[in-house]
């Protein structure tokens, strides 16, 4: 991959990449057709990153379908499918990892401990091996896009981070790779997950701000449903995830919402 990279940077040959752990959806989609347009040559990467899942988490039954993730590829004409094995990646002595202080502790940091380590440091590797001029990430892994920049920023990566909207089903679902495991009355129920976050996007509108009085309404939103067991919703500023009490337009809302044994995650910004 390096060699090929090398080449092309040698025939001035702009490189987008897509980084995904597959199982390929219309939100990955989307960012593929982007990258598509706006690059000479495209590279997406397949890979269920390890180090990111915790010891109690889906890391085995994460869906995987590598021919249907090719055919998928192939049809948006992507270039390269960088699909390494484990071994490729992780060296079994490796030592060094990435970390952003700070943001990587709160949010989904503070259930997923190691996660966001886990994620940064995959992408600094796959930066590295792609030497990507543009890489393309999704809004609905707000904490996710928010760290990746700063990282990217910090250790003077010399890619460029674009961030595309959450592609969303027509009931207002996220789409997600883990949606398949969602029993269909969950699925209904996991609808409220951007309604609430839409009513909180109203309220704004009529000129609430306080974070609290909305937190409450969205928790109350989300408690109503029987299948759903909220993990957290929180209301932060995009540069340092803290939270805030007065919302202001960029400000984000996010919540991740446990329907069954599915963890789901959503979010918006004002
Ligand atoms: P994943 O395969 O879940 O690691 O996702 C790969 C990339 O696709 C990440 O940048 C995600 O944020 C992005 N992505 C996943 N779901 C969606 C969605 N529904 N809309 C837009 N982007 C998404």
């Amino acid at each position: 991959m390096q060699r090929l990279s090398r080449q092309l940077k040698k025939q001035n040959k702009k490189i987008g990449f897509v980084p995904t752990m597959g199982y390929l959806h219309p939100g990955h989609l989307s960012l593929i057709r982007e990258a598509r347009a706006e690059n000479d040559f495209l590279v997406v990467s397949i890979f269920v990153n390890p180090t990111q899942f915790g010891p109690t988490e889906d890391f085995d039954k994460y869906p995987r379908d590598f021919k249907r993730d090719r055919n998928l590829a192939s049809r948006e004409k992507v270039d390269c499918i960088f699909y390494p094995r484990k071994e490729d990646v992780y060296f079994k002595d490796c030592r060094t990892f990435v970390y952003v202080e700070d943001l990587s502790d709160c949010l989904c940091g503070l259930s997923r401990s190691g996660h966001f380590k886990g994620v940064v440091t995959l992408i600094s590797k796959l930066f590295n091996i792609v030497y990507p001029d543009v890489a393309y990430f999704g809004q609905k892994d707000a904490q996710q896009a928010i760290i990746i920049k700063r990282m990217t920023r910090d250790l003077n990566f010399s890619v460029k981070i674009k961030v595309l909207p959450t592609v969303r089903e027509k009931g207002g679902l996220a789409l997600s790779s883990r949606n398949k495991y969602l029993s269909p009355k969950e699925r209904r129920e996991a609808r409220v997950l951007y309604a609430s976050l839409k009513k909180a996007g109203n309220l704004f509108k009529k000129g609430i701000r306080d974070a609290n009085r909305i937190k409450n309404i969205i928790f109350k939103m989300i408690n109503n449903k029987k299948t759903a067991r909220l993990e957290y919703v929180e209301i932060v500023n995009t540069k340092s995830l803290k939270p805030v009490k007065k919302i202001k337009s960029g400000t984000l809302i996010a919540i991740a919402c446990r329907f069954g044994q599915v963890r789901l995650i959503d979010n918006i910004i004002i």
